[in-house]
């Protein structure tokens, strides 16, 4: 039982934990490295980000910090956060007095977690604080033109969004090479503010992707605290075959440095699909498996054969070279690294050669649609029939915005849903 004293001692704690954060994610994510400012009595405040190869003790020298401090500091956290663990990127900012001495050190271990350490009058005092964001409810929506990637901006945030909402239909929709002109998009999904500014897109609640006159629709529900997507009926969206070797995921890193995402093309010239991408694309295993080859073979250049369950086999041609690890005998999960996309054997050009064979026979991929995942159970059918229908409510009734006007409205965003967005927030 917690006592009125401790609950507010407890209430102060967090409080002062949600000012630091306010505070040091004042600046956050542009926190310039070095950046000195002067603060009202007579400590100084330095704020920056790890820069690579970086430790805190090479911080503090750079800073000419006391370094009798930062031995300190790392025991007063060993039990909270290790100090030697700091990574490249990460934002920092201590305030030290007229003798660089530490008051008090911040530190981001990651997008929602950060490690405070202050002086008292016991020595330095670590705690960890999850950083307070407030969620809103957001609707996103466009018209396909091209790419995902192009529909929603790009944005870091909007690549992210794009890859995950990718990610929720990879086993019905190619995002690499099935868009259409015409098709479209709706996604209920969670904004994370920091007074009151967009910080990054949190859970996607729904998808409904309207794809060649074809309506795909993804609920997310959450069972024992793992969540996954359905269909209307409750059938888990994974499935045996994803729909294509190259994923949208592998393809938007790989070309992240590029302004515009790779718009690839397919042939079906005899019994395989050819994926026309840029040389070096990265392949993925369609299914979970066993690599059975991994060489060269005749005109299909480097080759990979991959066997998987029901006596199905997969192969991936022409490849400039293989995955790290990847040769016979090895187990391999579905969305794994095969290689890359080359023009070795009988190619005129960069392409992948994709085939699925049943007993040594060329099958059609598409027809291999065996559910992969679980069903929604009948015990939490009524709860995901309410989830669904609520969110069925809002892909009818509200505003879907382009992702930057989504971003600036998330209160407009969660008021066209004229209900209690909280318990799909859960
Ligand atoms: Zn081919």
């Amino acid at each position: 039982m917690i006592g009125k004293k401790t609950g507010c001692a407890l209430l102060i704690v967090s409080l002062l934990g949600i000012f630091a954060a306010l505070y040091f994610f004042s600046s956050w994510p542009a926190g310039r490295p070095g950046q000195v400012t002067h603060e009202p009595p007579s400590f100084t405040s330095i704020a920056g980000a790890i820069e690579p190869g970086e430790t805190l003790y090479s911080v503090f020298q750079k800073h000419a910090l006391n370094l009798d401090d930062l031995f300190a500091m790392r025991q007063a956290a060993a039990e909270v956060h290790r100090l030697k663990e700091v990574y490249p990127g990460q934002p920092y900012r201590f305030s030290v007095d007229a003798g660089k001495s530490i008051r008090s050190f911040t530190y981001g271990i990651t997008e929602n977690t950060f490690l405070t350490i202050e002086r008292g009058a016991g020595g330095f005092q670590a705690r960890k604080y999850e950083i307070p964001y407030e969620s809103r409810l957001l609707t996103v929506g466009g018209d396909i033109n091209g790419s995902l990637v192009g529909a929603l901006g790009s944005a870091q945030e909007d690549i992210a969004l794009a890859v995950a909402v990718s990610e929720i239909l990879a086993w019905d929709i190619d995002f690499n090479t099935d868009l259409r002109e015409g098709d479209s998009f709706k996604v209920i999904v969670e904004g994370l503010y920091l007074q009151g500014k967009f910080r990054k897109y949190g859970k996607i609640l729904a998808v409904e992707f309207l794809n060649d006159n074809k309506k795909h629709v993804a609920y997310r529900f959450e069972q024992n605290g793992r969540p996954d997507y359905f269909d209307a009926g409750g059938k888990s969206l994974r499935k045996a075959f994803l729909k294509a070797p190259l994923s949208f995921r592998r393809i938007s890193s790989a070309f992240s440095r590029s302004r515009r995402h790779p718009i690839l093309k397919v042939r079906r010239p005899h019994h395989g699909i050819d994926y026309v991408a840029p040389q070096g694309t990265p392949v993925s295993a369609t299914a979970d498996g066993r690599v059975t080859f991994a060489g060269r073979r005749g005109g299909y250049g480097k080759l990979v054969v991959l066997a998987h369950r029901g006596g199905l086999t997969t192969y991936y041609g022409h490849l400039s070279r293989f995955a790290a690890g990847i040769r016979a005998g090895k187990t391999i999960g579905q969305g794994d690294l095969v290689g890359y996309v080359g023009a070795t054997g009988l190619a005129s050009g960069p392409h992948l050669h994709y085939e699925v064979r049943h007993d040594a026979r060329p099958v059609n991929p598409v027809r291999f649609k065996m559910a992969a995942g679980d069903p929604v159970p009948q015990r939490f059918l009524a709860a995901f029939q309410a989830t669904a229908a609520h969110l069925d409510r809002t892909l009818a009734q509200a505003v879907f915005y382009e992702a930057r006007d989504a971003k600036n409205r998330g209160i407009g965003g969660a008021l066209a849903l004229q209900t209690d967005p909280s318990p799909f927030l859960n």
